[in-house]
């Protein structure tokens, strides 16, 4: 097994419940940041470890990469969001766009929990209940 970590280039894009605010935290585009990324890379020989397989030595593929995993951190191991707090996502790519497919708006299911959540806290006010009962 080898572990290889170095600093590169990467980004950072804030993981903010988009329905539970009134707008996008600026930290919704993803932003340029340095992580750190971690690879683990493992061989046919590390897998088959105890299998007598590498034992013997007669394993032609015992140093014969079998996988490998990429973990990406923040430098700093910081895991929030500057701008609100939140939980954020460290990636090696920024948040990707597809391509539109649908007649519905991409943002429209924010949109209506954020018009619930306004409904609903306006008819906690005492000015909203007194409408309700106004009316
Ligand atoms: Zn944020």
């Amino acid at each position: 097994m080898r572990i290889d970590t170095e600093i590169v280039s990467g980004w950072r894009t804030c993981g903010a419940d988009r329905t539970m605010s009134d707008t996008d935290c600026p930290g919704y585009e993803s932003e340029p940041c340095d992580v750190v990324r971690e690879t683990i890379t493992r061989t046919f020989g590390d897998r088959n470890r105890g299998q007598g397989a590498g034992a013997t030595g007669l394993d032609p593929f015992a140093n014969a990469e079998s996988d490998s995993l990429v973990y990406v951190r923040p430098v700093n191991g910081d895991y929030t969001c500057p701008h609100c707090g939140a939980p954020a996502n460290f990636t090696l790519e920024p948040r990707p766009s597809y391509r539109r497919l649908s007649p519905t708006h991409p943002d429209e299911l924010v949109r209506r929990a954020r018009g619930e959540r306004q409904r609903a806290e306006q008819s906690m006010t005492p000015a909203g209940r007194q409408r309700r009962a106004a009316g």
